[in-house]
């Protein structure tokens, strides 16, 4: 079968070629998405563990299709990524949250951050700290009300550049968040390099915690680390009063998680905003 050549494989692996096609027609779907404005940002509340108080948000796009509803972002951002659409979508989200807050702050609720995921795509262009400049002047946004999320995968990448621009946002007040904590290439070397503001521990290790053991792994040790390195912490994936608790003790102070609140559509987080806490 090796002889018959490369052209011919889709015919010993349709499956395959099923794959291929449906990538095809997703990257096609996505590209209209992107002329007819598909998108909708959902937000999710960041509380103090002790008060229960919202101390932030984190913009969570999500794609309402007319084919295929409502799309999680771990069904597109991935093909975002790679094709590059993540640029003007990672932009559209950026300036929509930004505009959002400022319009709650305009409408008298205490403001709150907002945390902008951003791709290494995004993150690695040259001019990305211009345009969140620019988006922050536009909406009125203050720098210090802006928080960029970025993961230890995007970091690693060009680490000389990405600590300069890293530097470059947080010299004018943005906040730098490492997101995904732990899953990724791990280095404590760049923790102290870059300035970061917060550590965001993956739910995969806040999981990890349950009633019927006291074990409490590398949660424990993360948060001692950040607390010798001054950097502050933020658990991800919060489902139960117990993950709560346990973590309250080992000193993590903010947290995020179903238990605290799933993310909402903007007009739906508005009350909880208003009234401050969850
Ligand atoms: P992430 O940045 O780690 O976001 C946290 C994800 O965990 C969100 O999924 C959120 O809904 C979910 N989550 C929150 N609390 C809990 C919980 O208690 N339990 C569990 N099991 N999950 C929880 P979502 O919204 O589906 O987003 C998935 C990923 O897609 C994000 O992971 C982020 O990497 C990416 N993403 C979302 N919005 C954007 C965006 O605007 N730009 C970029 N570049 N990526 C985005
Ligand atoms: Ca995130
Ligand atoms: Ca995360
Ligand atoms: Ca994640």
């Amino acid at each position: 079968a090796k002889e018959l050549g490369r052209d011919n494989f889709q015919f010993y692996h349709p499956e395959m070629n099923a794959r291929a096609m449906e990538r095809l027609v997703l990257e096609a779907r996505l590209r209209g998405a992107i002329d007819r404005n598909e998108f909708i940002v959902y937000y999710q509340p960041q509380v103090n563990l002790d008060t229960r108080q919202i101390v932030g948000l984190e913009a969570l796009v999500r794609w309402q299709s007319p084919e295929l509803g409502l799309v999680s972002p771990a069904e597109f951002i991935p093909l975002a990524e790679e094709t590059g659409m993540i640029v003007p979508i990672g932009e559209w989200v950026l300036r929509t949250a930004c505009q959002q807050m400022r319009q709650w702050q305009l409408a008298g609720i205490t403001p709150v951050c907002v945390a902008v995921n951003l791709s290494a795509r995004q993150f690695h262009l040259k001019d990305v700290d211009s345009v969140i400049m620019e988006t922050l002047r536009e909406t009125g946004l203050c720098p210090s009300l802006l928080d960029i999320e970025i993961t230890e995968s995007t970091a690693i990448q060009k680490p000389d550049e990405t600590r300069l621009t890293l530097e470059r946002m947080k010299s004018v007040g943005i906040n730098i968040s490492m997101d995904d904590f732990g899953t990724g290439y791990s280095s404590l070397s760049y923790l102290k390099r870059y300035p970061l503001d917060t550590l965001k521990i993956d739910g995969s290790f806040v999981r990890d915690i349950n009633a019927s053991d006291d074990d409490p792994g590398l949660v424990d040790a993360i948060i001692a680390m950040t607390r010798s390195l001054n950097i502050q912490v933020l658990a991800e994936g919060v489902e139960t009063e117990e993950q709560g608790r346990f973590l309250a003790r080992l000193g993590c102070r903010v947290a995020q998680g179903y238990l605290f609140g799933r993310p909402l559509p903007a007009e739906e987080i508005e009350p909880l905003l208003r009234r401050g806490y969850v």
